[in-house]
């Protein structure tokens, strides 16, 4: 085997505890005696991140962004120090370094932190003295010199950035499961861990429910070119190989997502007329409000209905909005919806086959399932169904589309 360059990222559960960390510096000695350069981003210990945010919660109603970055950026801090510690026991020359250490420069938006750019003089320093540079996930620091964190999941957004940085061989990202899946495993036994999937249709997962590896850093990762692997820290089994390269498997659909983050929102009784969408969707992105699904209906006399779908946690603030604009649009009424659930199908393989969406809808219907709303992308089918069904409908889709099995097995046509 060739030796690596790789930039090797653990997530929380993959460093919980001082056994894991220790199971984890044991992997990086066993890879670096085989003549491999590591560098590793680790993320905050367990559920450290939530806890540290409930204390910042129970201190302070409104904590100041700037302290709450300050906060939960110890997460990392104190993980890559220990790792670093349980390295050099081992033998292997670590030392840890926070994220304004590892060159990580950041705009000021506290727990959204963009990266502006990297000067990593520090982590090259490192590796060549033979150091294994520990990088803590998801920080940096903004012009202001203030510690800024770059929100949940940011960790794998700092493995990407560096190994494109660094220019690393690839970036493997550590986590509690053996890869990508064709289906959560909790809700389908037989989901089929994927030997590769595309950039593309990674994005498309992670945007209708797949909750790693995080999107933010699948999109970087897409935009620069670096080869990811998704891989178990418990198993250390091959996992997920993510490439910009044509999948090998030639499947036609390759998974099928869940979310049931989402709430509906209806403003009904509008007026079909030119305007009317772009004020109501204006005001929402004016108040932040991330909006997914669309559709309005045909309208009759004049007058039309819009749905559309936001994350639950923004719906009163969505409702609010769109009830100021009652009068303006000469709407009837605003209604919620907070029991619905998106199920998705993901493929870049149905571009060139008709047949998906009709089966797709045919095994909903044969399950008994109704669909309230429907959207599509180039290479992705979702549905919205009620919550109670979500269950239900990913694992009668799982069946209907043979995710189980191995690609070349499945039908070729719809
Ligand atoms: N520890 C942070 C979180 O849980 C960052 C990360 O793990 O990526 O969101
Ligand atoms: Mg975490």
């Amino acid at each position: 085997m060739s030796v690596a360059f790789v930039v090797e990222k653990f997530g929380g559960t993959s460093v919980a505890g001082p056994d894991r960390i220790r199971v984890v510096a044991d992997h990086v000695a066993r890879r670096c005696s085989r003549g491999d350069r590591v560098v590793l981003v680790i993320s905050a210990m367990g559920s450290e991140t939530d806890q540290l945010l409930r204390m910042a919660s129970d201190v302070a109603a409104d904590p100041p962004g700037r302290e709450v970055d300050m906060l939960i950026t110890g997460g990392e801090r104190k993980a890559c120090a220990l790792m670093a510690m349980a390295l050099s026991d081992l033998g292997v020359p670590a030392a840890s370094f926070t994220g304004s250490q590892a060159g990580f420069r950041t705009d000021s938006t506290h727990s959204d932190a963009k990266i502006l750019a990297i000067t990593p003089g520090r982590i090259t320093e490192a590796l060549a003295r033979g150091v294994v540079p520990v990088v803590g996930g998801s920080q940096g620091v903004s012009g202001d010199g203030d510690v800024t964190f770059f929100g949940r999941g940011g960790s794998d957004t700092t493995a990407v950035a560096l190994a494109h940085v660094l220019a690393a061989d690839y970036c493997e990202i550590y986590t509690d499961v053996p890869g990508v899946f064709s289906a959560d495993p909790r809700l389908v036994p037989q989901a089929r861990r994927m030997d590769v999937v595309s950039f593309d249709e990674l994005l498309e997962m992670t945007a209708s429910g797949c909750p790693k590896p995080a999107m933010r850093a699948v999109e970087l990762a897409r935009t620069y070119g670096v080869e990811l692997h998704v891989r178990s820290a418990f198993s250390w089994m091959p996992g997920t190989t993510v490439t910009g390269e044509e999948a090998m498997e030639h499947a036609i659909i390759s998974a099928v997502t869940h979310d049931a983050s989402e709430a509906k929102m209806t403003v009904s009784g509008v007026a079909d007329k030119p305007g009317v969408a772009g004020r109501l969707f204006r005001a929402l992105a004016d108040t932040e409000v991330n909006v997914d699904m669309i559709v309005q209906n045909v309208s009759r006399e004049g007058v039309t209905d819009i749905s559309f779908t936001v994350p639950k946690l923004q719906l009163d603030a969505s409702r609010s909005v769109a009830v100021a604009l009652i009068d303006e649009l000469g709407a009837d009424e605003v209604s919620a919806d907070d029991s619905i659930a998106r199920v998705s199908l993901i493929g870049a393989g149905m571009q060139t086959n008709p047949g998906v969406a009709a089966r797709m809808f045919e095994t909903l219907a044969a399950a008994g399932i109704n669909i309230e709303m429907i959207s599509t992308s180039a290479i992705r089918i979702s549905c919205v169904i009620r919550a109670g069904d979500m269950e239900r409908a990913v694992v009668v889709l799982h069946e209907s589309f043979e995710l189980d099995k191995d690609p070349a097995d499945r039908a070729s046509v719809y």
